[in-house]
């Protein structure tokens, strides 16, 4: 699979400003990419066969913790389909109606706890492009709720959005503000959409799917963020928690694991990987410790 999240790491690597053109980008073979950046690290494809239940596609999906499963025939070696999220909820949705509905989808999102409510990665409007890119790089999420000066939410910046970079050859700029890279979004398919603690799971499923978004935003009645809400959570909590298969939590975010010799925990951004630490003036505001 080469996905947006390579483009990232390829647009994080190679970007050095605005005045010096990356082309790498253009030039570079996938092979190259592979070899020189990968090297060695490449995991191995995730793939699903269709005679796979659609338990094991959701289970593949929330343990691997990737958006896009292909569904391979076995002895032809054939894709078939590449699965998602979001596909995996439509197809819940509807098939769901003919079923009893789970009583808990009656329950508030603040009474079932789904979602993620701590650690919650943002972006500040004003910072540049390349701090978001950089908050893609070290943490998994897939989305960052955009905040203005006094911290309210005013927009949602994600992965996908990174491909109009691409799509609009803009990406030798990165200096430019999240702000004005949300006001250039020529299609905004994925605008803010947010719910509030006292929904019920049932009016965040429906938004969620009538919407055809990833993920609602929670927000409190001054739309301060108090967590996110994405299709992995709906899933893990609608299919896999009833039948006993708990997902191991995200791994620890990198700034919490100090490396040896880093100037000292919470003073640093540690990239295990890389094998480097950052020092905290130089990290985005919202990825420091308290
Ligand atoms: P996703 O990749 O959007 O399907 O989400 C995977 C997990 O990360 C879910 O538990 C989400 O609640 C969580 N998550 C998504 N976006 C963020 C974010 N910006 N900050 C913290 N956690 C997030």
């Amino acid at each position: 699979m080469l996905t947006i999240t390579d483009f990232i790491n390829i647009l994080h690597r190679y970007y050095r400003s605005p005045l010096v053109q990356i082309y790498e980008i253009e030039q570079h073979k996938i092979e190259t990419w592979r070899e020189v950046y990968l090297q060695g690290s490449c995991k191995p494809l995730v793939f699903i066969s269709p005679n796979n239940s659609l338990f094991d596609a959701v289970y593949s999906l929330i343990k691997h913790k990737i958006h896009r499963l292909p569904v391979i025939e076995p002895v032809s070696g054939d894709v078939l389909h590449i699965l998602t999220h979001k596909r995996l909820l439509k197809f819940l949705h509807i098939f769901g109606t003919t079923i009893p509905k789970p009583r808990f989808l009656q329950k508030t999102i603040q009474e079932l706890g789904i979602g993620t409510f701590r650690d919650v990665a943002m972006v500040h409007e004003a910072a540049p492009l390349y701090d978001a890119l950089e908050i893609f790089v070290a943490r998994r999420v897939s989305a960052l709720p955009v905040v203005n000066e006094a911290g309210k939410v005013v927009g949602l910046y994600s992965r996908f959005d990174v491909i109009h970079l691409a799509a609009q050859k803009t990406y030798n700029n990165l200096d430019v503000s999240v702000g004005e890279a949300l006001r250039q979004r020529s299609l905004s398919l994925e605008g803010v959409l947010t719910c509030y603690p006292h929904e019920t799971m049932e009016a965040v499923i429906d938004r969620i799917t009538s919407e055809q978004v990833h993920r609602l935003v929670l927000v409190d009645e001054q739309q301060f963020p108090r967590g996110i809400i994405s299709l992995s959570d709906i899933l893990q909590a609608l299919v896999l928690t009833p039948a006993g298969r708990l997902c191991p939590p995200t791994t620890p975010h990198p700034h919490r694991m100090p490396l040896p010799g880093c100037p000292g925990a919470g003073r640093a951004l540690c990239l295990p990987r890389a094998q480097v630490c950052i020092p905290c003036r130089q990290i985005p505001w919202h990825l420091r410790m308290p």
